[in-house]
């Protein structure tokens, strides 16, 4: 067996990434992520398949979840061009096999009009995986001699009546992709069509996933227990009578190894990158998570902002950037206004921690400074150290409304400097936040701006919350909000320290 596939300059390769679980993924396309230069990914592949990607692998990311905004296709064609136009190996990474319901093709045409070489290599769709790994059989002799697979995601109105009493005659399993916020419009049209409202059915939630929640119930009851139950997208509905079975190993959580945190559930408020990592991390303990709020990154009005500036960056002598999103939007907009890495050439770069420092070097640039810790303060006072009044000028870009400890250090030394809002961080609240906090063991505040955000949308209104802040400046925030000490602060702002102060006290506790 071949185990070495290396990506070709200017190619790109269209990898399915399995179901969700990592270890779901094609030997094949493994040996392309661990040799590729970019890779474009969806939200449905998992975060973990990207640390497969070496150092100066450029991470794009391309999708959100169904009902948010994301990457229009148009633009996600135009930058896989664009990347391979560059002579870069591309990856694009979707979740499941990229030719089901994944626009998968739609890239491919892009990508022949403009005469680039691609190659596809398929993955473990979920439509039969995510069933199969909650125990249902999509097929199974005499019951079930067919499969359907179908889109939910148009069927919404009665307009789609006719569609679903067409399914509904079908004798087969039938199975939904992207059909969640439309479950009862299924499964009443499907009854209306003469399907018996007590065939099996049954909604899976991040399959394949240590989260994986499974509902069964018939086709009656299950838009009503879903929603009772708060179940929420990823998920797919499976409808007929393999539906019942329910052939689960006693292996569940493959993803517990040490089990430490076992029976603990975490809210977690943070970035959508963080949550990811932290939830990676949680899992592995054999803790849940929920995420409860999620902060999006807002960069349109920052690209104006920032426009004129990269015009006369030969006027700084520092550059700070105090977050993975900034530098990524740093370069983006650096690249999209014509320069390229050699109008940094002069400068001396800052960054606040290892997460940034990483995503620099990504770029080919390592930070001159960086503090150990992980905060503004230290940023300020490790810069402190090296700057002359008088000679230095800083440029800052970062978010808008970012911790001012910086600007009074520089103020105070008398260093000029310019701060511009790079992007806006805003709190996207997930359905029923309140009702999911409740049933949380504990709350996790990754930073101030989630602890704000989070109490913008009335999230601290619930009493006898336990609340957990990671870092002094976090859990500060927490206090003033709350108008109580967190119940637990982890004095670093890494996830292995955070871990471990939930393990001492669970230990304690
Ligand atoms: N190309 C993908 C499907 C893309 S459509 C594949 O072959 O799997 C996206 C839909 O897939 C979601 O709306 C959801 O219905 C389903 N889905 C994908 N991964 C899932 C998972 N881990 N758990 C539940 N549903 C999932």
């Amino acid at each position: 067996m071949k185990h070495h596939h290396l990506a070709a300059p200017g190619t790109v390769y269209l990898i399915g990434a399995g179901p969700g679980a990592p270890e779901l993924l094609t030997i094949k396309g493994a040996s392309l992520l661990k040799s590729c230069d970019a890779v474009v990914y969806d939200h449905l592949a998992s975060e973990e398949l990207l640390e497969l990607t070496p150092k100066h692998c450029r991470r794009i990311f391309a999708g959100k979840e169904a009902g948010h905004h994301s990457m229009p296709q148009e633009e996600i064609n135009d930058c896989l061009i664009r990347l391979a136009g560059e002579g870069l190996g591309v990856v694009r990474l979707k979740g499941g096999d990229p030719f089901v319901f994944g626009r998968g093709s739609e890239e491919i045409l892009a990508l022949q009009r403009h005469n680039i070489p691609w190659e596809i290599i398929p993955g473990i769709t979920s439509a039969v995986a995510v069933p199969e790994l909650a125990g249902i059989p999509v097929t199974h002799r005499k019951m079930s001699r067919s499969f359907h697979v179908i889109t939910g995601h148009t069927l919404k109105g009665l307009r789609d009546e006719q569609e679903l009493a067409v399914y509904a005659k079908l004798e087969g399993t039938l199975v939904f992709l992207m059909g969640f916020h439309s479950l009862s419009v299924i499964t009443q049209g499907l009854i209306q069509g003469g399907k018996r409202p007590s065939t099996p059915a049954a909604v899976i939630e991040n399959g394949s996933l240590p989260q994986q929640r499974v509902l069964r119930a018939t086709l009656e009851t299950l838009a009503g227990e879903a929603e009772r139950q708060g179940f929420h997208t990823p998920a797919i509905i499976i409808v007929g009578e393999t539906a019942a079975f329910d052939l689960t190993s006693d292996k569940k959580t493959p993803f517990a190894d040490t089990g430490a945190l076992d029976g603990l559930t975490a809210g977690l408020i943070g970035t959508g990158h963080f949550i990811k990592k932290l939830e990676a991390a949680l899992h592995r303990e054999g803790a849940r998570a929920e995420t409860l709020l999620c902060m999006e990154v807002l960069s349109e009005e920052g690209k104006q902002f920032m426009g004129p500036f990269y015009r006369r960056l030969q006027e700084y002598t520092w550059l700070v950037l105090t977050s993975v999103n900034g530098v990524e939007l740093f370069f983006q907009g650096l690249f999209e206004a014509g320069l390229d890495l050699r109008s940094l050439g002069h400068m001396k770069f800052a960054v606040i921690g290892a997460a940034t420092g990483e995503a620099l070097m990504a770029r080919g640039i390592r930070a001159d400074q960086m503090p150990k810790e992980y905060c503004c303060a230290h940023l300020a006072a490790s810069l402190r150290k090296v700057l002359i009044p008088g000679k230095d000028r800083v440029l800052m870009a970062r978010a808008q409304g970012a911790s001012r400890d910086l600007n009074h250090m520089l103020d105070t030394a008398g260093i000029s400097y310019d701060d511009v809002p790079l992007y806006t961080v805003k709190g996207r609240p997930e359905l029923k936040m309140h009702q999911r906090a409740a049933g949380c063991d504990t709350l996790i505040f990754a930073s101030p701006s989630g602890v704000e955000e989070f109490q913008k949308a009335g999230g601290f209104q619930l009493s006898h919350l336990h609340l957990t802040a990671i870092g002094p400046v976090t859990a500060a925030a927490v206090q003033k909000a709350a108008q109580r000490p967190a119940d637990l602060v982890s004095s670093s702002y890494h996830i292995p320290g955070l871990i471990a102060a939930l393990k001492e006290a669970k230990g304690r506790g």
